[in-house]
């Protein structure tokens, strides 16, 4: 709350399309925090060792931490920005948040040593520095210095999580070599859930801060590639390999900002954040960083999204997303050697079929699918109704065939699937969800006179 006064609150940060990020960061990271400074206390509890039940429950403290900082500096945000007010039941109900509350759950209902090893060493080992290192120092570069405060403080918690993490799967190793191929498949499985949930971290690095400073590009090949080498290279000698689906991620760090940003562009009418075409400037910043693939694939696309604003038909998708049944991500990636092919993958199992957005998510689904078949997809939820206030009811007899109608009409029909699920979500139509450009956001922080030079403010 001093960093954010001392920045002069709401009016210094560079541009209030940066705010953006932070409306994910407490939709999305924050409530993971929370979920996972349970998990930890569930664990403490099951854990005979007094070690590493002070460990758990230092952790938990921790993650609640977080969870209470982030609240708090965001908390000065939510007084003059759409987007925040409800982010604890955004957590649970809206679709694009399926992909961090199904992996807490996920991590949270497996086993205390399956537990550490998802969130102690691959999440706060691997992938933590990714989401809390560059886009903080993006922050203080947008003129945020309370949540650089936050962020900086959340990290260097998680440097002492890695320590344990990595001692704890290292005793694990030592015990009985028998537990390598259980820690490999369990590593496999939990960088890949990891990875997906960064999507969300490439995005805001890559599109949400209007000032620059490094592209998830870099970030990945400093916090991801050289870290996670080094550490495998100490691993190696219990017999633990790189994870499955290591090389996939690494190849992904040319398309996946972009990819995810094209799913929150198209995608903006029902979702509680605001996207935009990147102005000019920023197009071209993005072709330097990325000159193997934002020219060839990415650039285009968002060029004809901008000609369609110039001549007033701003693009959204009416159609619901195909999810995956493992990280429950829309399936938007594309193959690791193909980046014009979707990696869409299928499965039959008891005469139904299941869908997933890439191999290593089939094959967490195909080692334990008596788990991921009674996963709550947010798409397959709204189809059979249960993403619906009393008014309309979605168990109607009619309900299905007026649903197909007008998910494709126009946005302000008699019956709107779309308006349905915006109510049954608290998305407030207008204010909360769009296009950033003519949203009361953008209007109110010119109002105010936002991103003026203000005396001793960080530029
Ligand atoms: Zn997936």
């Amino acid at each position: 709350m001093d960093a954010f006064a001392q920045n002069n609150g709401h009016l210094a940060v560079s541009d209030a399309r940066y705010i953006n990020g932070l409306k994910l960061f407490i939709q999305a990271v924050t409530p993971l925090e929370y979920s996972i400074h349970r998990g930890y206390a569930h664990l403490g509890r099951q854990l005979g060792g007094a070690g590493l039940r002070i460990a758990c429950q230092l952790q938990s403290l921790d993650e609640l931490r977080h969870s209470q900082t982030a609240t708090h500096a965001l908390g000065n945000f939510n007084r003059f920005f759409n987007g925040m007010h409800h982010s604890v039941s955004w957590f649970d109900r809206l679709w694009y948040l399926a992909a961090p509350k199904s992996f807490i759950e996920d991590a949270f209902t497996a086993g205390p040593f399956e537990f550490l090893t998802a969130i102690s060493f691959c999440f706060d080992g691997l992938l933590t520095n990714l989401m809390f290192v560059p886009f903080m120092s993006g922050a203080a570069n947008n003129g945020d210095l309370a949540t650089t405060a936050v962020g900086f403080s959340t990290q260097s918690d998680n440097a002492r999580h890695m320590a344990v993490g990595l001692a704890a799967i290292t005793f694990i190793l030592q015990q009985d070599a028998g537990n390598a191929p259980i820690v490999q498949k369990w590593m496999d499985k939990w960088f890949w859930r990891g990875f997906r949930l960064l999507t969300l971290a490439a995005m805001m690095q890559d599109y949400m801060l209007p000032k620059r400073t490094m592209s998830w590009r870099e970030a990945w090949e400093i916090y991801g590639e050289s870290n996670g080498a080094a550490l495998f290279k100490d691993l190696a000698q219990y017999g633990i390999r790189e994870p499955k689906g290591w090389r996939d991620a690494c190849a992904a760090k040319d398309h996946l900002s972009h990819q995810a940003w094209n799913l929150y562009y198209t995608y903006a009418s029902v979702a509680a954040v605001h996207s935009w075409v990147p102005s000019d400037e920023e197009m071209a910043w993005l072709s330097e960083k990325y000159p193997q693939s934002f020219d060839q694939y990415y650039r285009p696309r968002l060029e004809y999204y901008q000609f369609l604003n110039q001549t007033g038909r701003r693009f959204y998708n009416h159609h619901l997303p195909m999810m995956c049944q493992t990280c429950q991500h829309p399936v938007i990636f594309t193959a690791t050697e193909a980046p014009a092919t979707l990696s869409h993958r299928q499965t039959r199992l008891n005469g139904e079929m299941y869908h997933f957005c890439s191999d290593p998510c089939r094959d967490i689904f195909v080692n334990e699918p008596e788990k991921y078949l009674q996963a709550r997809i947010p798409v397959h939820q709204m189809h059979q109704g249960h993403c619906f206030k009393p008014e309309p009811d979605g168990r109607a007899a009619d309900f299905d065939a007026k649903f197909d109608a007008t998910f494709d009409a126009e946005f302000d029909a008699t019956f709107d699937a779309e308006q349905a699920l915006l109510a049954w979500g608290h998305i407030t139509h207008g204010q909360d969800n769009l296009d950033f450009d003519g949203s009361p956001d953008q209007i109110n922080f010119k109002d105010w006179g936002g991103n003026v030079e203000v005396e001793g403010a960080q530029s």
